[in-house]
């Protein structure tokens, strides 16, 4: 496998990288991977004209750079076989197991998202999409390599494209490295994007530093001079070391400050490495003592660590030449953290090549608990979060925008994140250009359409469905705006009528400033919110009507309505005469009145009842459950009540007129069943006016009864005893 040159040469760097830290490594399933691979990507070159086995070679070096556990290397050299060739995921799994299978998998995900942005925003979200399709950020770091790598091979592509990864490198997989603790990486990735999107900075800065290279390097040598000394009188022992810092962070510090390359001096930075934190503190005394520190731009990152877990101290100061350099103190453990930030909770330690998950852990735990420290919650904790909480989502717009959803968000969610009207519209969706309805649940990853309709309108089982609180609040206000509409209408016909009595109108009424005043009295800011009240029932037409009317207009009726009741009154005494219905119903406040029982519901002594008056025929008697009750003029209804004399004298006989009323008979068609039925409700002293049978198809027969009753308590009687027969199969009053 190994007969090309460069192929040779870099299996063998990767060899040498993993000896140093990882002597016990398992070479020959590591050099499987490498053949596994190779003959997977076949005649697979780069533009660079090389084997592309040369690449995910590359990719674990990096990784064994960061002295990286044997699952993540292999993935490494695994990584683009499973997008590039025709190597699926379970011959992986088969031959380097699940984990390593899952691993791939994971950066394979990564890898087919392209991200491309000019927002800040976005690509914070295109950073917190990454890490949560990462479940292991042993994927992240992969990936990162993998960048890495493309990054520092980039020169063979055509120009724009290698714009297009630099923008997106600078984006999303700098601030990434970054937020893992991984500076090397973070600066070696800085530097190359700066090179191929700002070549001439780039290129002027790089002749600037070569220019004064013999220049900095005196008086690097002099500065790490001068402060030995200064430690060695107070015997500190530390190792002091200073080196250019990354192009990038001096092209941000010319770009924030606005200078010029000429004017940056400050572009060397010095480390002190000590045993133990007490060290660093004697060391930062002695710093400040010898030089004058810059105000303000002393840092304590050893008492408050930065999220990602860096510790170190920092502090400016002006050095022997009178310019400003910065001084970074730490200890040695510090030191790696912040060389392999993230990386180090994966680094193989001989005896425990496996505590990987729980370092992780750990290392999170401490994370969220420096946390609590913060002011501010950084972003990276957001990143991480998701890794700890595998909560939220992130899906793509049709125009590549990604979105972040909690768990179990629906296309209904996406649609009111979208627009509120999107959300009231929304029918369903297209998910990766596949058709779902509305209760599925997004995926990370998924690219998601929305489908809308201008009859659709939101419904109270959306709220069964939506996750966000931007739709459960859309979906609440909407369907509290059509109650509210109703309500208006409602409290509208109510109050008009009620102005009708007092010659006037709601419009008219509306212009005075009486009504504004009335308004304010009863404590609404409008005349809608007053109208919706009076449809609510908070408040009735009387309220307002006493507000707006002089007490004297109120309690004398109009001309027009004196004249009505005149007319009312003269029909009730004629009718009285001829009613036989003056004993059984005594209608409240009136005295008595013509009284009919209404047809459609047949009431009977002993029912709920309730009157209506119509003009001419006096006052009608509804059982209350009548639907055609119900249905009436609320302004004819009037209280009515069954009076005494329905009800039994001292002997329990039913005294009063008798009323009719329909029994309906549900039974076995047997012979002789009907003249048992009769016999039992003639037994209750109760007289049959008419009776019809119906018979049907199984030997079932239904009977109707009108029978002349005293009232419900009779007809009760009645019917238990019926239900009481053998082959009765139900008995119900029939209501109309
Ligand atoms: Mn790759």
């Amino acid at each position: 496998m190994l007969a090309d040159p460069a192929l040779k040469e870099a299996f063998q760097s990767l060899e040498t990288k993993l000896m140093e830290y990882y002597p016990d490594i398992d070479m020959a399933l590591i050099r499987k991977a490498v053949d596994f691979a190779s003959s997977a990507h076949g005649d697979q070159r780069r533009s660079s004209g090389e084997p592309y086995i040369v690449h995910p070679i590359g990719v674990a070096t990096i990784l064994a750079e960061l002295h990286m556990d044997k699952d993540s290397i292999i993935t490494a050299i695994l990584h683009d076989t499973v997008e590039d060739t025709h190597a699926s995921l379970e011959d992986i799994a088969k031959v380097f197991g699940d984990s390593v299978s899952e691993l791939v998998d994971g950066v394979t995900k990564i890898s087919r998202i392209t991200f491309r942005t000019s927002e800040e925003k976005q690509a914070e979200n295109f950073r917190k999409m990454v890490v949560a399709m990462a479940k292991d950020l042993r994927v992240i770091l992969v990936k990162l390599a993998d960048r890495t790598h493309n990054m520092r091979t980039l020169d063979y592509l055509p120009e724009k494209k290698r714009r297009l990864i630099a923008q997106e490198t600078l984006d999303i997989y700098a601030p990434l490295a970054a937020r893992l603790g991984i500076h090397w990486i973070k600066a070696e990735l800085e530097d190359l994007c700066l090179r191929h999107l700002k070549p001439e900075i780039y290129y002027k800065l790089a002749q600037l530093i070569a220019k004064k290279k013999s220049e900095r390097e005196k008086y690097i040598d002099e500065v790490i001079k001068n402060i030995e000394e200064n430690l060695k009188e107070y015997s500190i022992k530390g190792s002091v070391t200073g080196r250019p810092k990354h192009f990038y962070s001096i092209y941000k510090k010319m770009e924030s400050r606005n200078m010029n390359i000429e004017d940056i001096h400050d572009i060397v930075a010095f480390r002190i490495l000590l045993d133990n934190i007490t060290e660093c503190y004697k060391a930062l005394g002695v710093i400040h003592a010898v030089y004058k520190p810059v105000p303000g731009r002393f840092k304590d990152y050893v008492a408050m660590p930065k999220p990602n877990n860096y510790q170190s101290l920092h502090t400016t100061v002006i050095g022997p030449t009178g310019e400003r350099m910065e001084i970074q103190i730490r200890t040695q453990e510090m030191q790696q953290i912040a060389q392999s930030g993230i990386a180090a909770h994966w680094k193989y330690k001989e005896g425990r090549a496996d505590g990987a998950n729980q370092n992780k852990m750990e290392w999170l735990s401490r994370l969220l608990d420096s946390q609590k420290n913060l002011k501010d919650p950084t972003e990276f904790l957001e990143s991480v979060k998701l890794d700890l909480y595998p909560g939220d989502v992130f899906v793509f717009t049709p125009k590549g925008l990604v979105k972040e959803f909690p768990h179990g968000s629906t296309p209904l969610d996406f649609a009111y994140a979208v627009h509120t009207d999107v959300g009231h519209r929304c029918v369903g969706a297209k998910i990766n250009g596949k058709i779902v309805p509305l209760r599925y649940r997004l995926r990370s990853g998924d690219v998601v359409e929305i489908l809308t309709s201008t009859t659709q309108n939101p419904s109270k089982d959306w709220l069964k469905l939506v996750k966000t609180s931007r739709a459960i609040s859309k979906i609440r206000a909407f369907l509290k705006q059509i109650e509210r509409t109703k309500a208006r209408e409602l409290g509208e016909e109510v109050l008009e009528r009620d102005f009708r009595r007092f010659r006037t109108n709601l419009e008219k009424a509306t212009k005075t400033t009486e009504m504004a005043h009335v308004i304010k009295d009863l404590g609404y800011k409008s005349l809608d919110d007053l109208l919706v009240a009076l449809g609510y029932g908070k408040l009735t037409s009387r309220d307002v009507s006493r507000k707006l009317f002089p007490p004297e207009v109120i309690d004398s009726p109009s001309e027009e309505a004196q004249k009505e009741k005149g007319i009312f009154q003269k029909i009730i005494s004629t009718a009285l005469r001829k009613s036989d219905a003056r004993n059984v119903v005594m209608v409240s406040g009136m005295g008595d009145v013509l009284i009919r029982f209404a047809k459609c519901c047949h009431p009977i002594p002993g029912d709920p009842i309730v009157g209506f008056v119509t003009r001419g025929r006096g006052v009608t008697v509804h059982n209350t459950s009548c639907k055609k009750a119900l249905d009436s003029d609320n302004d004819r209804r009037i209280e009515v009540e069954w009076t005494k004399v329905t009800k039994a004298d001292k002997e329990g006989k039913p005294l009063g007129p008798k009323r009719s009323v329909k029994v309906k008979v549900f039974c076995n068609d047997t012979p002789g069943m009907l003249a048992s039925m009769t016999q039992t409700i003639s037994g209750q002293g109760v007289n049959i006016s008419q009776a019809t049978v119906r018979t049907m198809k199984d030997k079932k027969a239904v009977c109707v009864f009108e029978i002349l009753v005293t009232g419900v308590d009779q007809l009760n009687k009645v019917i238990s005893s019926l239900e009481s027969k053998e082959g009765i199969l139900n008995v119900e009053r029939q209501k109309s």
